[in-house]
């Protein structure tokens, strides 16, 4: 997204990537994107397919104590969610750059950054043919994701970093099956806490909350679709329909953000520089609201000469990360069952979603920050 948006205020860039085109374009990760970041796509032409495949959400389900309530989202903020895979919005920013003649190499490896000191940084890598190449260029933007090479290119004393790892995983399922639901189910339950999610009309994506070391070899196909009919099914709730798992893993939950977002001509973006816990769907749209913000300091710097918008950008690109990083963990106290936590959490858990499902300011205070606040650029 930032090759694309660079591209079109005429700035050059070369992207080097680790993994071949295929992996990048069949690595499945996110699947809910805010309307912020469809705008984006918007913003460079990306969006044809996305119009005509995604599907467009107005509204959520959080369900307790046995029944499911909507919150309406669209009716709250007039913004949408769209279900649209992270992989399939990768693939259509990787033709549409190849096809505008951008500049992306795949399976670089032993990239490192030199003469972070001086005007002129220089990337060296191993390009796929196995030669050792080097790019000499004004910035590097490191969006190589949590384990990239970015961020642990920055001194440690520079680096302030705030983690906070959370005392339970998701075992989550891709599964050839219809929706449950139209809408997003989150489900608090005495057992655990699962939601429903959708990639299409077809497909669904099913996650279960599970203990911080489960061992997938534990879970049968059979044992996480009993777990999830007992945690997401009521008596007004259509049965769910069980189909192939194609997929199925243990993601760990945690939050870590890196302040500041900058080291002189390196500036990162995206996972490299913050993570958070997926239950607020925030990953993705917030690394894209960063190579925005990012963007646009590159466009002023190059338009003018002036790096007001550069020196800005940590603390612009911080400010909407804490935000998300604060829902993503406050969607997560909220809906999960913590073995550390007093039966009083519990009932304290029920009272405030229930404040929320039936009180307008704490539907709006919900739906605002989940369909995403503009990004200030
Ligand atoms: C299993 C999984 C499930 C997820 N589910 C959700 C979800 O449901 N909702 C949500 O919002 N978010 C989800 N996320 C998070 C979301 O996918 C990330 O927040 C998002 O991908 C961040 O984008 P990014 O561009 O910063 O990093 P990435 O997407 O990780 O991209 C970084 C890229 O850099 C490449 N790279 C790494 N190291 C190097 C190197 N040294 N040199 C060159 N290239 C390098 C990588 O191959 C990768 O292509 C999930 C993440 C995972 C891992």
């Amino acid at each position: 997204m930032l090759a694309h948006l660079l591209r079109l205020a005429g700035i050059e860039t070369i992207v080097l990537e680790a993994r071949t085109r295929d992996y990048c374009e069949t690595r499945i990760r996110a699947g809910l994107m805010e309307q912020g970041s469809v705008d984006l796509m918007e913003e460079v032409g990306a969006t044809e397919r996305l119009h005509r495949e995604a599907l467009v959400h107005g509204g959520i389900y959080l369900r307790f104590n046995g029944r499911s309530h909507r919150i309406d989202i669209h009716g709250t903020t007039g913004r949408s969610m769209y279900i649209y895979g992270q992989q399939e919005i990768v693939k259509d920013l990787i033709a549409l750059q190849l096809a505008a003649g951008g500049d992306i190499r795949f399976e670089c490896s032993d990239v490192s950054i030199d003469g972070l000191d001086s005007d002129r940084p220089t990337l060296r890598y191993v390009d796929a043919a196995g030669d050792e190449t080097r790019v000499t260029c004004d910035f590097v933007a490191g969006c190589d994701g949590f384990h990239g090479m970015s961020r642990p290119a920055i001194p440690e004393s520079v680096l302030q970093t705030y983690d906070r790892q959370y005392p339970f995983a998701w075992l989550g399922i891709l599964s050839e099956s219809p929706p449950l639901d139209p809408e997003l189910v989150y489900a608090h339950h005495p057992d655990g806490f699962a939601l429903f999610t959708m990639r299409s009309n077809t497909m669904s994506r099913l996650y279960l909350q599970v203990a911080v070391d489960e061992d997938i070899a534990n879970w049968s196909d059979d044992r996480i679709w009993s777990e999830l009919h007992h945690r997401l099914e009521g008596e007004e709730t259509p049965p769910l329909i069980e189909g192939p798992v194609l997929q199925k893993s243990i993601l760990p939950m945690r939050s870590f953000m890196t302040v500041p977002m900058r080291f002189r001509r390196l500036f990162l973006a995206g996972d490299s520089a913050h993570i958070v816990p997926p239950t607020g769907a925030k990953g993705m749209n917030l690394a894209l609201a960063d190579v925005a913000v990012l963007a646009r300091a590159f466009e002023t710097f190059y338009a003018t000469g002036s790096e007001h918008k550069l020196d800005a950008y940590s603390a612009t690109a911080l400010r909407r990360a804490w935000g998300a990083a604060r829902f993503s963990w406050w969607m997560t106290s909220l809906t999960h069952v913590f073995n550390d936590r007093l039966a009083f959490d519990n009932m304290a858990q029920l009272s405030e979603l229930h404040y929320i499902t039936s009180s307008r300011a704490g539907a709006e205070t919900l739906a605002e920050q989940y369909v995403g606040l503009p990004i200030e650029r």
